[in-house]
Order: structure tokens, then C-alpha cells, then sequence
């Protein structure tokens, strides 16, 4: 979270000495120090250096005070972009456009299987710029090109292409009624699921594209109007992904995107009178101001939130590698900065040392690099602010005794990076086993006695994800139903699908993300009563 306000073509960060990033064909793609990052592409390049503006009633405008903030790539702390610095009366205008074209607009109008079509279109044009929207993903996010090829990208894509087909299927229902106060009537009665409205929605940095999909995906299916806030790290593909929504025949108004800061533009948007709902995904410290802000008018939240998910390992794993394997890469995905990371890891004693240095073993081959490097297998932190929030609990859990297996330190020269960090001997009281800290960091914990597992693994305020790797499978029934998470992974994890519901108990969370689930997050039950 920001506290300061920017200036124009400055920001928060604006005090530190920053580099631009040049085209390939222009030396080594940097000025400034030298930097290993490949540079990027020519046409990625000529795109970057148009003006980054919000779209606004199907237009791009600059933000009402003409300032602007500045975007980094974390590989290298170059500036990459300037994009528009929405605010207050930027929030207004883009609520007014949504409303305009919810109340008033074709898209309405539109017939379901139109509307499906066009959503379809979006995920086509997604697939078409692959390439292009991995490198910038890349570049803006700091995740390994071949990582957002290969995942983010086509995720968001099948998203669009799976909630098309919903388009055509929000169906209420005929009700049988009784009346018992109205003996002899009849009546014919059934119900209705209309879109809420007016949709806001605040998106996070670790995934997004991905998240711009999870929330635009379902919204347009069911007809709702959108106003999207990317996250101030990486607004880049969201504004892409506008441009393409454009060319898939998006309608003006209906999706308005308004680059800016949380506590800014976010928070006029949380609070607005003229949205009918908010949909947030971030951590569970802003999820609470969300809810506050948005008792003013009671709009409808769903919130996605933070987690600190327990990965657990019997000694009776069906394929102890797999599940060391699946461990490490529960934890060092996208560089641990995912809702739903195994960070911690609990492994029944007797497989205790042999997890722990396997799962050890694979941190230390790791590759760390710039996204855009082919070789490399992890990124750096998305921004300087999280390599602070990383290392500050690496430093913690070290003061507070625990044992370093391997890592635990920020990997020296340009860029955010980390190292991949497995630590043992740890309490329940230290931070690095309570909070989440959304980086390559897993503690891991023995246990020998079943039901004592249970309550360690649900000994957190947060329930979004789970991982039990056995091949005993009444064991991995009774366990993925004692666990309080909204998703149980069993001998696998990270597994997600358009079709899968996504979400949280306790303090992760309220509602469900994809899936058929989500409508209900999107649509609101009308009852009609025709007296015969
Ligand atoms: P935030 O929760 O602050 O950011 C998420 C989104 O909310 C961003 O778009 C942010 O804008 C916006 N926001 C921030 N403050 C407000 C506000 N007052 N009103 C409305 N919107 C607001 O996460 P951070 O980026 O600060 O990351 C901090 C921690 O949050 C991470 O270390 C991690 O633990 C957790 N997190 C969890 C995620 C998840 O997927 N569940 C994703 C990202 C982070 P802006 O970008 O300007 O801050």
C-alpha cells in the first residue's frame, strides 16, 4: 500500500535513479549499469512508448490532473512506462460511463448469444497475442517469459472462451407456490437472474492478465458494466487487454480502465454510490477496508485474499519425489507471490529430513534471471516495496532462531531478486509461520499424530488452499474434509481450471471465482408472481 501522493511524471518511487529501457537493435537494451536482461522486443517496444492513458466510455484519456506514474521492470529497476495516475474524478467519470451504458447501452440489449460470442472473441484475441502479452507480462511483472506462455496467458484466455458459453445459460426457474393466504388463486412464478450493474473491480500484481480475466470474464458474461483497477505495478496488460477488448467488439462503457494507486483511485471506486458491487483480490488488510468502504451504499463484495496454505506429506506418499517435487514447486511458483502458495509444509517425522533436503535440493538448482531470459526458472519479486516485505520476514524468522536449510537472502546486484528459502525448526508464534509473506519462503514443520495435524493445519486466520500427498485414499478424503480451505489439492497442487471454483474461508475470502459459481457472484435473483 502507498501512503504519499505522486506528482506528475514522478513517483513513490520516482526518488531513486531509474533507467529506460530501449528496444532490441539499440545496444544492450539499457542505459545506465549494465544489465544481463535480454532486451525486448522492437514491437513491444513501439507499444510501450505510446501514451499509457484509462479507458473511458471506449476512449483513452489522459488522467483529469494530466499526471502520470512510472512502471518498472523488476528484473532491472528500469522505467519501462508512464501510465495515467487516475484518481477521484477519473473514478467518477469511468462510473458514469459504466452506468451510462449499463442503464442505457446496447449491451443489454444485446442478445445472451451475441454477448457469449463477443466474450468469446476476447479469449481469441488473447491466444492471437500470446507471445506479445507474455513478454510484457514478463517485463512488467517479472515472471519468466516462458512461465506467462505457458500459463498466465492461456489461462486468461480459456477463461474468456469458458464463461462465453455461460452466456447463453443464466437461467432461473419455475416455482410451484402455494399461498396459503390466498386459497383458490393461482399463479405462475418464477425467477429471474439479472446482472447486478455497475461493477468495480481491484485487481493485484502476481498475476495480471490472469486476474483481469478471473474478474472481466464473468462479469461481461452475465452482462454486467465494469470499472477495473489494475494494480500500480503492473497496469500494463490490463490496458492491452483493453485495447483488445475494443477490437473484440466491447461496447463503449462497458469495460472502463483507470490506472492509479489504491488508496486513490481504488478507494473512490470501493466507495462509490453509483456501483452496484466491488470485486477485490489482494490482501486480506485492504479486503477489510474494502468492506468498510463499501458499507455506504451496501453494494454486494466478493473478496479474494491472502493465505498461508499448509502442504502436507505422509510417509506413505504414493511417489515421495513427486511429492518433494510438488512441494517445491507449491512454494516457488511465480516466486511464491500466489494467494494460495504451500508455505507451509508439514511432513510426517520419519520423511521429515529426507522432504526437507529434497525440497531444498530443488531451491538450490533454481535458476534466477530476468523474465525475458530463456534459462531462467524464477524472476524477481514484482517490486522493490515486496523484496523489502520478503526479506524483512527472511530477517525475522532469523532473529526468532529458526533454521535456514538454504537461502534467506536477497541475491545480490540489479533487480528484486530472492533466493529460494526452505527454513526449519520454527514455532507457531514466529511471523514467518503465521503471516502470509508472498515469496519464495516455505517453513517447514514434522508431525507424527494425526489429529494434532489437523488443527496445525488449520491453526491460521486463513483458509484458501491445501495440499496432502498419500496413497491412502480414505485418508486423503478425511483429510481434504477436515481442512478448512477452499481448495484441497490431493498428490498435486496449483491446479486450477476456468470450470474449478476458487476461494477462500475464514480471512481468505467471500465468494467463489470461476466455475459456474461465479455467476452467482455476478447476477442477482429476481422473483416474478403473475396471478392467472
Ligand atoms: P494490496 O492488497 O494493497 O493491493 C491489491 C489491490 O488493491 C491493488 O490494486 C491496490 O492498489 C489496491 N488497493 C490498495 N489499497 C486500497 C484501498 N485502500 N482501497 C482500494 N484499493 C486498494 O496488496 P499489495 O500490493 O500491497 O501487497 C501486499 C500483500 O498483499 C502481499 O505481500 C501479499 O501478502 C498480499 N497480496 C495478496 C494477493 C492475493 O492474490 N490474494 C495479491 C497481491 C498481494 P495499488 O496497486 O495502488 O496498491
Amino acid at each position: 500500500m502507498k501512503t504519499a501522493t505522486s506528482h506528475p511524471q514522478t513517483s513513490l518511487r520516482g526518488t531513486k535513479s531509474t533507467r529506460i529501457i530501449k528496444p532490441a537493435g539499440h545496444g544492450n537494451g539499457h542505459s545506465g549499469k549494465e544489465s544481463s536482461a535480454p532486451a525486448i522486443t522492437p514491437a513491444l517496444a513501439a507499444w510501450l512508448a505510446k501514451p499509457k492513458q484509462n479507458l473511458i466510455d471506449g476512449k483513452w484519456v489522459p488522467a483529469v490532473s494530466g499526471k502520470t506514474f512510472e512502471v518498472f521492470n523488476p528484473a532491472n529497476d528500469s522505467v519501462i512506462a508512464h501510465v495515467a495516475e487516475g484518481e477521484l474524478e477519473d473514478i467518477n467519470r469511468a462510473v458514469s460511463a459504466a452506468r451510462r451504458a449499463f442503464d442505457s447501452g446496447p449491451w443489454r440489449r444485446m442478445t445472451p448469444s451475441e454477448r457469449g460470442k463477443v466474450v468469446w472473441r476476447i479469449g481469441d484475441l488473447i491466444l492471437r497475442h500470446a507471445d506479445e502479452l507474455a513478454e510484457l507480462e514478463s517485463i512488467d511483472n517479472g515472471k519468466p517469459r516462458a512461465v506467462a506462455r505457458a500459463a498466465d496467458v492461456p489461462l486468461a484466455a480459456d477463461l474468456f472462451h469458458y464463461m462465453a458459453g455461460w452466456a447463453t445459460k443464466i437461467e432461473g426457474h419455475t416455482i410451484p407456490i402455494s399461498v396459503p393466504y390466498a386459497p383458490g388463486a393461482t399463479f405462475h412464478a418464477f425467477t429471474l437472474r439479472e446482472p447486478v450493474g455497475v461493477v468495480g473491480q481491484i485487481i493485484p500484481w502476481n498475476f495480471p492478465l490472469l486476474m483481469a480475466a478471473w474478474k472481466l470474464g464473468p462479469a461481461l458474461a452475465t452482462g454486467n458494466c465494469v470499472v477495473l483497477k489494475p494494480a500500480e505495478q503492473t497496469p500494463l496488460s490490463a490496458l492491452r487487454l483493453g485495447e483488445l477488448l475494443i477490437e473484440a467488439g466491447v461496447p463503449d462503457g462497458v469495460v472502463n480502465i483507470v490506472t492509479g494507486f489504491g488508496e486513490t483511485a481504488g478507494a473512490a471506486l470501493a466507495a462509490h454510490d453509483e456501483v452496484d458491487k466491488i470485486a477485490f483480490t489482494g490482501s486480506t488488510e485492504v479486503g477489510k477496508i474494502i468492506v468498510r468502504a463499501a458499507a455506504g451504499n451496501l453494494k454486494k463484495v466478493s473478496l479474494e485474499l491472502g493465505g498461508k496454505s499448509p502442504n502436507i506429506i505422509f510417509k506413505d506418499a504414493a511417489d515421495l519425489g513427486a511429492a518433494i517435487n510438488g512441494a517445491a514447486s507449491a512454494i516457488f511458483f511465480n516466486h511464491g507471490q500466489c494467494c494460495c502458495a504451500g508455505s507451509r509444509l508439514l511432513v510426517e517425522g520419519d520423511i521429515f529430513d529426507t522432504v526437507v533436503s529434497g525440497v531444498a535440493a530443488q531451491a538450490k538448482k533454481i535458476k534466477l534471471g530476468p523474465g525475458l531470459s530463456a534459462d531462467t526458472e524464477m524472476g524477481p519479486l514484482v517490486s522493490r516495496e515486496q523484496l523489502q516485505r520478503v526479506t524483512g520476514y527472511m530477517r525475522q524468522g532469523k532473529e526468532a532462531g529458526a533454521c535456514y536449510v538454504t537461502g534467506g537472502e536477497r541475491k545480490r546486484g540489479e533487480g528484486y531478486f530472492v533466493e529460494p528459502t526452505v527454513i526449519k525448526d520454527v514455532t507457531p508464534n514466529m511471523s514467518i509461520v503465521r503471516e502470509e509473506i508472498f515469496g519464495p519462503v516455505v517453513v517447514a514443520e514434522a508431525f507424527t499424530d494425526a489429529d494434532e495435524l489437523i488443527s496445525r493445519a488449520n491453526h491460521t486466520e486463513y483458509g484458501l488452499a491445501a495440499g496432502v500427498w498419500t496413497r491412502d485414499i480414505a485418508k486423503a478424503h478425511r483429510i481434504a474434509s477436515a481442512l478448512r480451505a477452499g481448495t484441497v489439492w490431493v498428490n498435486c497442487y496449483n491446479i486450477f481450471d476456468a470450470a474449478l471454483p476458487f476461494g477462500g474461508y475464514k480471512q481468505s475470502g467471500w465468494g467463489r471465482e470461476m466455475g459456474h459459481e461465479v455467476l452467482n457472484l455476478y447476477t442477482q435473483t429476481k422473483a416474478v408472481v403473475c396471478g392467472l
